[in-house]
C-alpha cells in the first residue's frame, strides 16, 4: 500500500493538546489535515495550518523556527515555509509520510517540555481565525459517481430508462468552473437565468427559484501528469493528496432547460463550496473499503479502470451529513435540522478510477486540481444528497422544527456539511464542516 497504516494511527496516541484528545473532536492527533488561514490580530500573510482539536498548529512558523533553524537542507520543511500548499501538494507520498510523521511528534503527549513551550507559541484557537481555500484550484472537474443519484436523477427526466446504458462502462462528468469555487462560509449568491416552464411558449430571465444542494465530497490533485501521459490505475492513487466535503450547488430550473446537449453549464459555474481543511490521504488510510460491488450481470470495469488493488481497497468509508438552519431556526435558537445522511462506499465508481479516466485520453491534470465525486446518494430515502431527490423534484416537501416546509433552498437558508470516519478500534477522524448561506 503506498499509505501504509502505522504509529500516527495508533487509536492510543494522545495529545498534550487536550481538545484533541475528546472523543468527539474531528481533529485528533490521528487525522491532522492541512488548511491555510490569516489571524486577523496580525498583519502577516497566510499560513499553512494543521487542525488539532480546537486549535490550529502555525505550521509555517513551526517550519522556520524549530526544523530549519539548524541550517541543514530540509525539503519537507521548506514546503511548509511558503504562504501555500503549493509544495506540500508536490511532495512524494514518501515525503508527506514523513511530514505527517514530524508533525505528529511534535503534537503528542510525550514532547519533551522545552519543545512543548516553543510549540505553545505556534499554536493558534482555531475560532477567530480567517481560513482561505486551502488550494488555489487551477481546475474543476465534478463526476457522477453514486449509481443511486444518477438513476434517481434519470428516472425524474425518463421514467422508462431511468440509467443511460453508458454509466456503468464509463465513469460521467463534466468540466466545471475554477473560478467560483469558495471556501466554507462564503455567502452564495442566488443564480439568474433562463428557464423556461412547461406550459410556456418562450423562456424567461430571472432569479433560479429552484435553487438545490450537493452533498459531494473532491479530492485535490497532488502531482499531476504530462500532456500525452495517462495516469495509470495502479498509479492513481500516489497522484492524490486529500479529501474535502464539497457542495456543488445547483439552479434545477436553469439546468433543466440548459442541459441538452452538452451538459450543466450556468446552473452549476455561479458557486460551489468546499471545506476548509484538506484530510490526507494517509489519514484515511484506516477507512479504505472495497471497492463496490456490482450487480451480477453489470459489466466489469475496463481493463484500464481495474486493478486488484482498486478491487480490494478503492473505496472510502465516510460518513456525510447535510442539515438545514434557516432564519426562523436560528431566531428560536433551533440546532441545524438535518436532512440526510450518506456514504462514500456508495460510490459506484472510486477516486482512483475517476482520476485514471480524467488522464486516460492524456489530458494533463495539474497540481491542485479538484475533482468531485458528484452526489453521493445511496439505497434508502434518507440517503439522498441533493434536496430534488429528498422532495421528489418538489412533490414531497420537507416540514422543518418550525413548521415551515422546504422543497428548495430559500434566501437566508444556510445548508451545513458534515462529514467523518467511524470504525471499531480505529480513532474517530472528522472533515469539519462545508457551509454556505444563500443570499438574494
Ligand atoms: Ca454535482
Amino acid at each position: 500500500m503506498i499509505y501504509p497504516i502505522d504509529e500516527t494511527h495508533d487509536p492510543h496516541l494522545r495529545s498534550w493538546i487536550e481538545s484533541a484528545n475528546d472523543p468527539h473532536t474531528d481533529f485528533p492527533i490521528q487525522n491532522l489535515p492541512f488548511g491555510l488561514f490569516a489571524d486577523p490580530e496580525d498583519e502577516e500573510d497566510m499560513r499553512i495550518g494543521v487542525a488539532i482539536g480546537d486549535r490550529v498548529l502555525d505550521l509555517s512558523t513551526v517550519a522556520e523556527e524549530i526544523w530549519l533553524n539548524t541550517g541543514a537542507t530540509d525539503l519537507i520543511a521548506e514546503a511548509c515555509v511558503v504562504d501555500s500548499l503549493e509544495y506540500i501538494l508536490l511532495l512524494d507520498p514518501e515525503s508527506r509520510q514523513q511530514l505527517r510523521h514530524r508533525i505528529s511528534t511534535l503534537l503528542r503527549e510525550d514532547v519533551d517540555e522545552e519543545e512543548r513551550e516553543l510549540l505553545e507559541s505556534c499554536l493558534l484557537q482555531a475560532k477567530g481565525l480567517d481560513l482561505a481555500l486551502p488550494v488555489a484550484i487551477p481546475n474543476y472537474t465534478d463526476f457522477y459517481s453514486s449509481v443511486y443519484h444518477a438513476t434517481n436523477i434519470g428516472r425524474m427526466f425518463r421514467p422508462d430508462n431511468p440509467l443511460m446504458p453508458n454509466y456503468k462502462w464509463i465513469p460521467i462528468g463534466y468540466h466545471g468552473r475554477a473560478s467560483s469555487v469558495f471556501v466554507s462560509g462564503t455567502d452564495i449568491r442566488r443564480p439568474s437565468g433562463q428557464t423556461m416552464a412547461d406550459d410556456a411558449e418562450a423562456p424567461v430571465f430571472g432569479p433560479s427559484k429552484v435553487l438545490d444542494y450537493e452533498m459531494e465530497v473532491g479530492f485535490f490533485v497532488g502531482t499531476g501528469n504530462f500532456p500525452g501521459e495517462p495516469i495509470p490505475i495502479s498509479q492513481a492513487e500516489q497522484h492524490i493528496f486529500g479529501l474535502c466535503l464539497v457542495n456543488d450547488w445547483s439552479a434545477r430550473d436553469i439546468q433543466r432547460w440548459e442541459y441538452q446537449p452538452l451538459g450543466p453549464f450556468l446552473s452549476k459555474s455561479f458557486a460551489t463550496t468546499v471545506s476548509p481543511w484538506v484530510v490526507t490521504m494517509e489519514a484515511l488510510a484506516p477507512y479504505r473499503f472495497p471497492s463496490f460491488v456490482r450487480e451480477p450481470g453489470d459489466p466489469q470495469p475496463l481493463a484500464y479502470l481495474d486493478s486488484p488493488n482498486n478491487r480490494d481497497h478503492g473505496g472510502y468509508d465516510i460518513n456525510l451529513e447535510v442539515f438545514i438552519s434557516t432564519p426562523r431556526m436560528r431566531t428560536q435558537g433551533l440546532d441545524p435540522h438535518r436532512l440526510s445522511h450518506s456514504n462514500t462506499k456508495d460510490l459506484y465508481w472510486t477516486f482512483a478510477q475517476m482520476l485514471t479516466h480524467h488522464s486516460s485520453n492524456g489530458c494533463n491534470l495539474e497540481s491542485g486540481d479538484l475533482i468531485a465525486s458528484g452526489t453521493v446518494s445511496g439505497a434508502t430515502p434518507d440517503n439522498l444528497g441533493s434536496l430534488i431527490e429528498l422532495t421528489q423534484r418538489g412533490a414531497m416537501p420537507i416540514e422543518l422544527p418550525t413548521g415551515e416546509v422546504r422543497r428548495f433552498l430559500e434566501n437566508g437558508d444556510e445548508v451545513i456539511m458534515r462529514g467523518y470516519c467511524e470504525r471499531e478500534g480505529v480513532r474517530r477522524i472528522g472533515f469539519g464542516e462545508c457551509r454556505g448561506v444563500v443570499v438574494s
